[in-house]
């Protein structure tokens, strides 16, 4: 099949939210969000279970009405009563038609579109075939696996060329190695067939692999909008920097501040730090990610340096865990291969200063206990 997607015009944006909100009874499900999405772009919203992910995909789907705020899409407003024309959405569940073929479930959409029988043969064989899906064209859902029915799925939204797919959570059905396989799929499918696509998943490694940008999501809230590398290395916040990866939250203080430079002071150690602080003795969280901490004997010159003691150590296959002992303060350390250390033995550590992450934000009680 020949992608055409709908003519796409860079100056709108594919959706739009300004001040979106929901609520359900008292709870605000969606607390005021604002987001464009350009044309071909694959963004995630990605959060914990509750944040607000999937009632978003359903009012950009026409699914859900918001309560206030703007939803456009392809610069036309959508209303809550009815699944928008340009969008399709694809479910955790498949939610295919048990009783339908295949072939029956992807031509579906476009029967009801009444368009002539050659055609639709002509654009379910190409779905079909672009999907790896020709030989299994006669069976029932019930005849495929978990990754075939989603390939199914799939295909039924494909076949119909919406200008946005929304995706909820598809893969979460699948066990780990088809969901990687799947990832790989989805992507290649995103690029060849040039459409947006808004994905919810809570899985930070999915958001990362597949995402042109992440949409991390809070309590109703839009915590930060970035690539996966801007979300990893420049988190807005201690709750992204925990998110997404693993990493290491202390609190700290802002000590000595002359202009754009500053002293934080923290359990482990006082460093140097520039940026948008914003008062002296201000309480600030400093990150430092796992695999940026190096430990004895291979510690380069160049490194401000620490002590700790073993507390824990776990083999993971490409990399070993550690967690030291510093005074009290729990580090993690991520370091490659395996290790000659025991538990409680003493260990050296050291980090480059431009690795540590100020954050304009003091810690909470259950971030610190992390
Ligand atoms: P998950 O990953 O678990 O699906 P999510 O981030 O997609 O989570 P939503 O499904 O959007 O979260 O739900 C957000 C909040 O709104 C949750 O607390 C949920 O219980 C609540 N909620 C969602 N739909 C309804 C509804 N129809 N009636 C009442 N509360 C609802």
């Amino acid at each position: 099949m020949s992608p055409e997607p709908e003519q796409n015009s860079t100056s709108v944006p594919d959706v739009s939210l300004r001040g979106v909100t929901k609520r359900f009874g008292q709870f605000e499900a969606v607390a005021g969000i604002d987001l464009d999405v350009a044309p071909g772009q694959f963004v995630t919203l990605l959060g914990p279970s509750g944040c607000g992910k999937t009632t978003t995909l359903r009012i950009i789907g026409g699914f859900e009405w918001a309560d206030s705020g703007r939803v456009e899409v392809a610069g036309e407003p959508v209303r809550g009563d009815e699944p928008g024309r340009h969008t399709r959405m694809v479910f955790q569940n498949y939610a295919l038609f048990p009783h339908m073929t295949v072939e029956g479930n992807v031509a579906f959409g476009l029967r009801m579109d009444k368009l002539p029988k050659a055609e639709i043969k002509t654009k379910v064989d190409a779905i079909l075939k672009n999907l790896g899906l020709t030989d299994h064209a006669s069976k029932f859902p019930g005849q495929l696996s978990g990754g075939q029915q989603q390939r199914v799925a799939l295909a039924r939204a494909l076949v119909t060329q919406p200008r946005v797919l929304l995706l909820d959570e598809p893969l979460g059905a699948l066990d780990l190695k088809m969901r990687k396989r799947m990832q790989g799929e989805l992507k290649a499918l995103q690029r060849d067939f040039g459409i947006t696509f808004i994905y919810v998943t809570h899985d930070q490694e999915e958001a990362m692999n597949l995402s042109d940008t992440i949409v991390v999501m809070e309590k109703g809230r839009i915590e930060q909008i970035g690539t996966p590398e801007e979300i990893y290395r420049r988190p807005a916040s201690p709750y992204v920097a925990n998110f997404v990866g693993e990493t290491n939250l202390l609190p700290g203080k802002v000590t000595g501040l002359a202009g754009e430079t500053a002293s934080i002071s923290t359990s482990i150690g006082v460093f140097p730090t520039h940026g948008a602080l914003t008062s002296e003795n201000a309480e600030v969280a400093v990150s430092i990610r796992p695999e940026n901490i190096q430990i004895a004997p291979s510690l380069s010159s160049d490194l401000r340096r620490g002590n700790g003691l073993v507390h824990s150590k776990a083999f993971l296959g490409a990399f070993t865990r550690i967690e030291l002992d510093v005074n009290g303060t729990m580090l993690i350390v991520s370091t490659p291969g395996t290790l000659d250390i025991a538990i409680g033995d003493p260990l050296e550590f050291g980090w480059r200063d431009e690795d540590l992450l100020c954050l304009p934000a003091a810690l909470t009680p259950k971030e610190e206990s992390l």
